[in-house]
C-alpha cells in the first residue's frame, strides 16, 4: 500500500484550495495525493463571492462587479458596492489554475478514482478506492454524502438551495455588464423563497439562474418554465439562445457538521460545514477554513478545526432557516427590508459574520420582528436548535 503524508479525498473547491495553500507554505515538500472521481475538466459550476480584499485567485476572476441590483415588489435599487467587489470565478478556470500551480511540484499527485471508504487507524488514515488502498498521516475529505447527512440531521432543519441556470446570448444588447442582479424576487413565491440571479458577462450574454430554498427539488420542466417566463416577461427578452446550463444543490442546514471522522480524518468543504446555513455561500468560507488548517499544520498542531460558525451566528441562521422552511412566502419582505434598511457594508458584514454585536443588532432591528419571534419560540418548543 502506497503511503503519503496527506491525502485529499475530493479535489473540488475545498480539496484543491487546501492543496494550493499547502503548495505555497513551508509544507510544500510533503507527499500529497489528491483523489477525485471526476477529472474536473469541465465548467461544472460558477462561483460568485464578495470581498474587499485581493485574493490568491485574482488572475482567474472572470468578472468583477462594483454594482449590485436588488428587485422585489417591495424594493428595487442598484447599489454601489463601495470598497467591495463581487467576483465571478468559473470552475474550470479555478481547477486549471490550481492544477498548473501544483504541476510545478513533483510531490503533489492526482488520482482519478472513486473513494469507497475512509478508515481511521491508530497511526493515520486509510482511503479505500476502486484502484486500491492508500494511507497517510492525515486525510482531508470533502466527499459529501447527502443521505448520510440527512440521517444524522433528522432532528435539525434541512433545506436545499437548488438552482438551474442558463447562460444565454441575446440578439440585441440588454444587460448592463457593470451590474449583477443578486436577488430578483419578481417571480411567484407560492410559499417558497424563489428568486433569480443574473450575472452578465457582456451586454448580450448572461447567466440567469432560478434559485429556490426548499426541502424538495422541482421537476426539470418547472425550472425551465420559470426561466423562460422570467427572461420573457421580466427581462423582456424573447430572442436569445441558450449557450450552456448549470444545475446545483447546496445544503442549508443547522446540523453541526463534525470537524472530523476520527483522529486523522478531517472534514472540509460543504461536508465540513463550510456552506453558510441561511445563504449557501461557501466559496470564501472554504478559503478561510483551509487556510486555518494549513496554519495549524505549519505550527505542528492538529488540523481538526471546525468550519461551523460561532454560536450566535448559528442561532441567527437557525431562526432564518426556520422561517424559510415554514413561511417561505415571508422571505421577499425580509430580504427587501434587509437591503432597504441597511448599507451594503452592513449586509455583507452580517453575512460574513464579521460586523460585531452592534452591526448584528442594527440588522436584526431592521427586520420585521414577528416572524423572527415566532420562529425562535417554535425552535425552542420543538428543540430544533
Ligand atoms: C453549481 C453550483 C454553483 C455554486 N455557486 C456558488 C457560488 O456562487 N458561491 C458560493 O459561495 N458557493 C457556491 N456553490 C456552493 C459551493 O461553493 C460549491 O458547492 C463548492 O464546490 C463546494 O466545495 P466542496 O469542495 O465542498 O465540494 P466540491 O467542489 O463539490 O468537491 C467535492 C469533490 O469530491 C468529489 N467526489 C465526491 N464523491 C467522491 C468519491 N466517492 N470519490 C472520489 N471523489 C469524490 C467530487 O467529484 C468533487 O470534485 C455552488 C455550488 C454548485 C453545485
Amino acid at each position: 500500500m502506497k503511503k503519503y503524508d496527506l491525502i485529499i479525498a475530493g479535489g473540488g473547491a475545498a480539496g484543491l484550495s487546501l492543496a494550493f495553500y499547502l503548495s505555497r507554505s513551508v509544507l510544500n515538500k510533503l507527499q500529497v495525493l489528491i483523489i477525485d472521481k471526476d477529472r474536473k475538466d469541465k465548467n461544472d459550476r460558477t462561483w460568485g463571492f464578495w470581498t474587499r480584499h485581493q485574493t490568491v485567485f485574482d488572475s482567474v476572476i472572470a468578472s468583477r462587479f462594483s454594482k449590485l441590483a436588488f428587485h422585489s415588489s417591495h424594493h428595487s435599487r442598484i447599489y454601489d458596492l463601495q470598497d467591495y467587489h463581487y467576483n465571478i470565478i468559473r470552475g474550470i478556470d479555478f481547477y486549471r489554475f490550481i492544477k498548473e500551480q501544483l504541476a510545478k511540484l513533483t510531490n503533489f499527485e492526482f488520482l482519478n478514482t472513486t473513494v469507497q471508504g475512509i478508515q481511521d487507524n491508530p497511526d493515520g488514515g486509510l482511503v479505500k478506492t476502486t484502484d486500491g488502498d492508500f494511507g497517510a498521516k492525515w486525510i482531508f475529505s470533502s466527499i459529501f454524502n447527502e443521505s448520510e447527512v440527512l440521517r444524522a440531521a433528522q432532528s435539525k432543519l434541512y433545506l436545499r438551495q437548488h438552482f438551474k441556470g442558463w447562460f444565454i446570448k441575446t440578439r440585441v444588447p440588454v444587460f448592463d455588464p457593470g451590474v449583477f442582479n443578486m436577488f430578483d424576487f419578481r417571480t411567484p413565491q407560492s410559499g417558497v423563497m424563489r428568486f433569480f440571479y443574473v450575472i452578465p458577462t457582456s451586454a448580450s450574454e448572461a447567466l440567469v439562474e432560478y434559485t429556490l430554498f426548499s426541502e424538495r427539488l422541482l421537476e426539470l420542466r418547472q425550472y425551465e418554465d420559470a426561466l423562460r417566463s422570467y427572461i420573457g416577461d421580466v427581462l423582456k427578452v424573447n430572442d436569445y439562445e441558450i449557450l450552456d446550463e448549470e444545475f446545483g444543490i447546496i445544503p442549508m442546514t443547522n446540523y453541526l457538521f463534525p470537524a472530523s471522522q476520527g483522529k486523522h480524518i478531517v472534514n472540509i468543504g460543504s461536508a465540513g460545514g463550510s456552506s453558510k446555513p441561511s445563504s449557501g455561500y461557501t466559496f470564501m468560507r472554504i478559503q478561510k477554513h483551509v487556510q486555518k488548517i494549513v496554519g495549524a499544520l505549519e505550527a505542528g498542531k492538529s488540523p481538526v478545526i471546525s468550519a461551523n460558525s460561532a454560536i450566535r451566528y448559528r442561532f441567527y441562521d437557525s431562526v432564518l432557516l426556520n422561517i424559510l422552511k415554514n413561511h417561505g412566502e415571508m422571505s421577499e419582505e425580509i430580504f427587501s427590508k434587509m437591503f432597504k434598511n441597511n448599507t451594503i457594508r452592513q449586509v455583507f458584514n452580517f453575512l460574513d459574520e464579521e460586523g460585531g454585536l452592534k452591526n448584528d443588532l442594527k440588522m436584526i432591528t431592521s427586520l420585521p420582528p414577528w416572524p423572527f419571534l415566532r420562529s425562535t419560540v417554535d425552535l425552542l418548543v420543538n428543540q430544533k436548535l
